[in-house]
């Protein structure tokens, strides 16, 4: 292991899976007077704060229309009710998601109809798309999850052939590229979340929703407002789906250091990459992208590291695979011990979910059921500290020289 570059500005002694302050600390001041901003023009909904924010953020994201709106979640149904998606409809989503994916879709009155991921990136298996179609569909929404584009091609080629409209969640992928486009601009609607733990955090709840299409756009704007055009006059049944002045003026502030915060992450990635790899104490998924070399790493190796399947992921989590019954849990726990922030996304695929037993999955998912079990997260924020990845490294290390390791 090479000499940390940087030296450590404390004895590390524990290190969190997220901590915000850092980030804020360096922007205070800006953010102070945004607030200040916001309090004096005495506009707190919508408003001229929100337009900027939304042309501002349109730029970064590569989008034609961007909606400012109250939270990520807010995006996704909001786009499902922008299609006229509602009861009888059927909506295909990857189960290993976090659940507002497939709850939206209930709360639109449609039905979730699960697919699985693929191993090496977790994203939606568009293998497993066709046999899910049925007369009902009406979208699917691939999750660019972990801040890693879907193999949009090929669902898009899927969905053109049967005539079903796109929803992307990009909740944990704003401004990802897939192919020169922004993530969330290839289908018809892209859905973002500003949740404090997202690559760009609001102070609070908060979201957006773009599109490339102007009447889908008009229609999104109007249901955000309750259905309502012109005011109190309501030709459909919309929410209050609406952003706050204070959220966008401070999410203003950050927008500029998007790039800066990914790059960090991109950096943090690439050190425990290399250590781990080195280490012994991973090998990387082999990938599904056609052509890709071969998986690098001792295959022996106790942990697997997910691979890049579309270039230039943001990593908003960086979540390493721990195969062997009960071993992940296992680590979990020693992690926690040694102070070592660590969440596990997703602990129960949602098909699995109590609230969707009555739903049944198109086929089999093996994959979503063995990734919630084996999966965990580890600190990638764009503020860690050299020092800080190297004490999570040799908390990995500790586990497996234990005897931890899985039998040859
Ligand atoms: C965070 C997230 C959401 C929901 O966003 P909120 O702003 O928390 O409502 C939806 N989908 C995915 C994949 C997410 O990670």
């Amino acid at each position: 292991m090479k000499p940390a570059a940087a030296t450590p500005t404390r004895t590390v002694d524990s290190v969190p899976l997220l901590d915000l302050r850092r980030q804020n600390k360096v922007v205070e001041a800006d953010l102070r007077a945004a607030f200040e901003r916001v309090m004096q023009s005495g506009m707190f909904i919508l408003g001229p704060e929100v337009d900027a924010f939304e042309a501002e953020v349109a730029k970064v994201v590569g989008a034609k229309h961007a909606l400012g709106v109250s939270s990520g979640t807010d995006a996704l149904l909001l786009a499902f009710m922008a299609l006229g998606i509602g009861p009888g409809d059927e909506v295909i989503c990857p189960s290993y998601t976090f659940f507002a994916t497939a709850g939206c879709v209930s709360r639109a009155g449609a039905t979730p109809v699960f697919v699985d991921v693929k191993p090496c990136c977790f994203n939606l298996d568009p293998a497993t798309l066709e046999k899910a179609i049925t007369p009902r569909t009406k979208a699917i929404v691939p999750v660019h999850l972990f801040g890693q584009c879907c193999d949009m091609d090929a669902i898009l080629a899927i969905a053109k052939k049967h005539g079903i409209r796109v929803v992307e969640d990009a909740a944990q992928s704003l401004s990802a590229h897939y192919k020169g486009r922004g993530a969330g601009t290839v289908g018809d609607f892209g859905c973002y979340s500003f949740f404090p733990s997202k690559n760009l955090g609001a102070f609070g709840d908060a979201g957006l929703l773009t599109t490339e299409d102007d009447a889908l756009a008009e229609r999104a704007k109007i249901f955000r407002v309750h259905g309502a055009k012109p005011k109190y006059y309501h030709q459909w049944v919309g929410g209050n789906f609406r952003i706050d002045a204070l959220q966008a003026a401070l999410l203003r502030v950050k927008l500029p250091r998007l790039q800066g915060y990914t790059k960090a992450r991109r950096q943090n990635v690439a050190r425990y990459r290399a250590a781990l790899l080195e280490r012994g104490l991973a090998r990387e998924a082999r990938s599904c992208r056609v052509g890709a070399p071969a998986p690098e790493g001792d295959a022996n190796a106790p942990m697997v590291f997910p691979s890049v399947c579309e270039p230039e992921p943001i990593w908003n989590q960086l979540c390493l695979r721990v195969p062997g019954e009960g071993r992940r849990d296992a680590l979990v726990a020693h992690l926690r011990e040694l102070k070592v922030g660590v969440e596990i996304y997703y602990p129960v695929p949602l098909h699995e979910q109590q609230c969707f037993a009555s739903v049944r999955p198109a086929h089999p998912l093996p994959v979503s059921e063995r990734a919630a079990k084996e999966t965990l997260a580890i600190p990638v924020f764009p503020e860690l500290e050299e020092a800080e990845i190297d004490y999570v490294l040799d908390a990995l290390g500790s586990f497996f020289a234990k005897g931890a390791r899985p039998k040859p």
